[in-house]
């Protein structure tokens, strides 16, 4: 009888029966190893954690202070029964990690999510050699080709000093890990000060208090005062679109940055002034050339468009294969659109619509 794989695929998560040890579990077990801090791979209810030192006061604000948590810088390899573990660089967010496991020889690679563009907050995407590579396909089809953040960034700045020049208010909205820190290291804060939501805020704060050096930041208050802000710009969480929390800035322009903001209709749906294509997951160039770059024998896909980008990997040579996770959620959501999407055409008419790609934001 064949030995069993190195890891499996379970109704708990992705499991190494060999060590015991478990990969972004969704159920409580004993021993998780957690790729990032977003909700869909970081639960609470776990005996013993490990993740990279960068997602230490995240995971801490997240789950609880009262967490077994061990942390481990990038290469640093931890042993469990006779199973070598490693974490590094997937480039998402801030301490995010691909996961190596080795044992006799054989190495099994866990992406966790990953983009493969420096965005010069978190450390760059490295390509880990590996047999077996199993990896999220958020973006996983060809309509997804990302701009270089510069182009973007370039376009945000311009747009918030045009604001400003008519006298309007600015809201950017991206989620409280990852994109809303891009966000604020790329803003020209020559423009004005940089306010932020709560939830914004209590993230930046965990995440100096790991030593990330972030561009200063205020925290709005009852007490900040409308024209100030007005003379600003306000980073915020998908969960305030729509409240008198914001309503409370106008006049202003609102733009949303996500990946979905590349499918028709997604900037009209959200009701924002302004589409802004970004994303912490990688492009489908990006998938494709991570993929190939780790010389994988295998590539397992767990969420996003598995099923066609699976089909499209087995007709470039690759033996791939679709699996079922939890995995999908947090930032950017995953649930793919069940009609085919369209890239974004102002002219068009929506009536396809779908109401999957709602990310859920944490509540905290
Ligand atoms: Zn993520
Ligand atoms: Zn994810």
């Amino acid at each position: 009888m064949p030995d069993k794989p190195l890891l499996e695929f379970t109704d708990k998560g992705i499991y190494c029966s060999k060590g015991q040890f478990y990969i972004d579990p969704w159920q409580p077990v004993d021993d998780a190893v957690i790729t990032h801090a977003h909700s869909d791979h970081a639960y609470a209810g776990h005996k013993h954690y490990l993740a990279h030192n960068l997602s230490r006061e995240v995971l801490y604000y997240r789950l609880g202070s009262d967490i077994n948590l061990r942390t481990v810088a990038y290469g640093e390899t931890v042993h469990k029964n006779g199973v070598q573990i490693s974490l590094h660089p997937a480039g998402h967010v801030i301490g995010s990690a691909q996961i190596r496991v080795e044992s006799q020889g054989e190495v099994w690679v866990v992406s966790g999510d990953y983009k493969v563009e420096d965005d010069g907050v978190c450390t760059p995407f490295e390509p880990v050699p590996c047999h077996h590579f199993i990896s999220e396909c958020t973006f996983g089809l060809p309509i997804y080709k990302w701009k270089p953040q510069v182009d973007v960034f370039a376009e945000v700045n311009a747009w918030w000093k045009n604001n400003l020049e008519n006298g309007l208010g600015t809201v950017i909205v991206g989620y409280s890990l990852g994109k809303a820190q891009r966000i604020l290291q790329n803003l020209d804060s020559c423009n004005g000060p940089i306010f932020t939501h709560g939830v914004i805020e209590n993230t930046n704060e965990a995440l100096r208090r790991n030593g990330i050096v972030l561009q200063p930041t205020q925290r709005i208050t009852a007490d900040t005062p409308k024209e100030a802000i007005r003379k600003g710009i306000v980073i915020a969480p998908p969960s305030a679109v729509g409240t008198p929390w914001m309503r409370k800035f106008q006049p202003y322009s609102f733009g949303y940055c996500s990946g979905w903001m590349a499918l028709r209709g997604a900037k009209r749906r959200r009701a924002a002034d302004r589409g802004i294509i970004l994303s912490d997951h990688a492009d489908w160039d990006g998938l494709v050339s991570a993929i190939d770059a780790t010389g994988c024998e295998k590539v397992y896909l767990t969420h996003g468009y598995t099923a066609s980008f699976a089909r499209y990997l087995s007709e470039i040579g690759f033996d791939a294969h679709e699996v079922h996770t939890l995995y999908g959620g947090e930032e950017e959501g995953t649930v793919q659109p069940e009609s085919e999407p369209a890239p974004e055409n102002e002219n068009s008419n929506t009536s396809a619509d779908n109401e999957n790609l709602e990310g859920v934001e944490d509540t905290k």
